[in-house]
């Protein structure tokens, strides 16, 4: 047997050539792929896209998108002379670190996407373009790129979130701590007036 794509991903060799467009199977694994022939085929066509799907490792400092959740992609497709331009939200849940006092933090992204894809070996490259080949475009670079932009940089278990004492580590946000106050640099004349 040769070792073409089928049999290395365990797809049984039934000697027929498997059609990516009918196998829901395929499908399933690569949900993120879009057959665009026919919206190439008349400039200025329009197609909505809803796609759902799991992109492994997508983390940032201190956030991550859980293994195994999915990602869900909204997505308006239009075909233009150059390529295909993407418009649309693509949305993921993910879990954190309070910035503040290490508390756990969930919250969903929802990015919104406007870019292009145009075809690879163009005569006119366009750099800012994700690249397509054939009549398949792959959405989930674009995805990807979507949600590790929208991850919170640092995220905050609540808007008042009071931290750590940085003398003890008491969590303010559950009780006091007996540690003295740093105080304001900028007061200690004021102090000492106040306190002769
Ligand atoms: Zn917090
Ligand atoms: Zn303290």
């Amino acid at each position: 047997m040769k070792p073409d794509a089928e049999s290395r991903e365990g797809v049984a060799d039934t000697g027929t050539v498997p059609d990516s467009r009918s196998d829901p199977t395929r499908r399933e694994r690569r949900p993120f792929t879009v057959q665009v022939a026919s919206l190439r085929k008349v400039a200025g066509s329009i197609r909505h896209e809803a796609r759902q799907g799991v992109i492994g490792g997508l983390a940032a400092v201190g956030v991550v998108v859980p293994e195994a959740s999915v990602v869900d992609a909204e997505l308006e497709l239009a075909s233009y002379p150059g390529g295909i331009m993407i418009t649309g939200t693509v949305r993921a849940p993910w879990r954190g670190e309070c910035r503040r006092c290490g508390g756990p933090v969930a919250g969903v992204v929802a990015a919104a996407v406007r870019e292009r894809f145009a075809p690879a070996g163009g005569s006119d490259v366009d750099e800012d373009a994700y690249l397509f080949e054939g009549d398949e475009l792959d959405l989930e670079p674009l995805a990807r790129d979507a949600v590790l932009l929208g991850l919170p940089l640092a995220p905050l278990c609540a808007e008042g979130c009071r931290g750590l004492c940085p003398q003890c580590g008491t969590n303010w946000n559950v009780t006091e701590c007996a540690c003295t106050p740093a105080g304001d640099p900028r007061w200690s004349a004021l102090d000492a007036l106040r306190d002769p």
